[in-house]
């Protein structure tokens, strides 16, 4: 289950975890080669592209952690590459142009267009390790922002902050697939006696646990957020009201399978019994807006709660 954001380098290994990946764009051979070897001998991957179509489709495709981009190929120049790749969203490779245009103008040009640096050519293979580092190290900085922006210190779920984008993209994929896609609404029943017999600590340690849990029961395609204080939600992709149910039964039963023990002030393990409810709702193109999934989920979650509570009910 996506229970939380990796660090990553940019080519999905997390940090430390394989070497920095860059993406060089030249249309003259001779610089390609000489910007291959000068960084492939400092230990970077390096990947090559001829001209900026390639660039573009390679970037997309490979997710480079830095580009090193010439102004001026055929097929897409430096700075329409550029401008594309900051289209895609953010969070993107940062961006170094290289070029022979050495004139204020140009290197102006350059970093309005989103560029973090500027090389000109010919380039001093020194200046350009320095260069690389530093953007390396600015994305290193900026990745490991976004990751904190987006994780629940509790428990280390995604927080509420990724629910719209993720729910976004997860339903247009359903719609243009035509693939089911389910939402779970998870609320701990009596969670508030928890805190009032046992203290606020001992409520936290059984939000850790519930979210550890709840991470060893699920698929990794699934996604799993911390919605509000002791409320989650469940995406889970190519999942029908048949599978949604059983997977909140599961959730469901990884609480009820054994008391959550929790260790107090003074040391003694104390055993405390948890249980949820679930709601449990299925994507419909009729529904036309993401935001009526979770409200559905929503929902049947008030009526598991009505019901009596530890049980999971399909929305209407
Ligand atoms: P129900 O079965 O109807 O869901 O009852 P409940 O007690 O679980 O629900 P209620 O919404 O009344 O109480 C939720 C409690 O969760 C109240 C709030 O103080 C507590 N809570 C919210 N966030 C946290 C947190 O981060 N840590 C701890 N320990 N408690 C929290
Ligand atoms: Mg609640
Ligand atoms: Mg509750």
């Amino acid at each position: 289950m996506t229970t939380g954001v990796q660090p990553t380098s940019g080519n999905g290994q997390p940090y430390g975890g394989g070497r920095p990946r860059i993406l060089v764009a030249d249309d003259d051979p001779d610089i390609l080669f000489l910007l291959e070897h000068v960084l492939g001998k400092a230990g970077y991957e390096v990947l090559r592209a001829a001209d900026g179509a390639e660039a573009l489709a390679l970037a997309r495709e490979q997710d480079p952690d830095l580009l090193v981009l010439d102004v001026s190929m055929p097929h897409a120049d430096g700075y329409a590459v550029c401008r594309q790749i900051q289209d895609d969203g953010p969070g993107g490779p940062p961006m170094i142009f290289l070029t022979a245009q050495a004139h204020t103008a140009a290197r102006v040009s350059g970093l309005d267009a989103g560029a973090v640096d500027y090389i000109t050519k010919p380039f001093d293979a020194e200046e350009l390790h320095a260069r690389v580092r530093a953007a390396l190290r600015t994305k290193t900085t900026r990745d490991a922002l976004a990751v904190e922006a987006a994780t629940d210190a509790l428990t280390g779920l995604l927080n509420r902050s990724q629910l719209g984008p993720r729910v976004s993209e997860l339903v247009s994929s359903s719609r243009r697939h035509r693939r089911p896609l389910a939402c779970l609404m998870i609320d701990l029943d009596h969670f508030k006696a928890i805190n009032d017999t046992y203290g606020h600590a001992a409520g936290d340690a059984v939000l850790v646990e519930t979210a550890r849990r709840f991470a060893t029961v699920g698929r990794t395609e699934d996604v799993l957020i911390r919605y509000g204080g002791e409320e989650f939600l469940a995406l889970l992709p190519e999942t029908d009201a048949a599978g949604a149910l059983a997977a909140a039964d599961k959730l469901r039963g990884a609480l009820a399978a054994g008391p959550v023990v929790v260790e107090t002030e003074t040391g003694a393990r104390l055993p405390i019994s948890v249980r949820a409810s679930v709601g449990v709702a299925c994507w419909d193109d009729a529904m036309g807006d993401a935001a009526l999934l979770i409200a559905a989920a929503d929902e049947a979650l008030y009526r598991a709660k009505a019901a009596g509570r530890d049980r999971v009910q399909l929305a209407a």
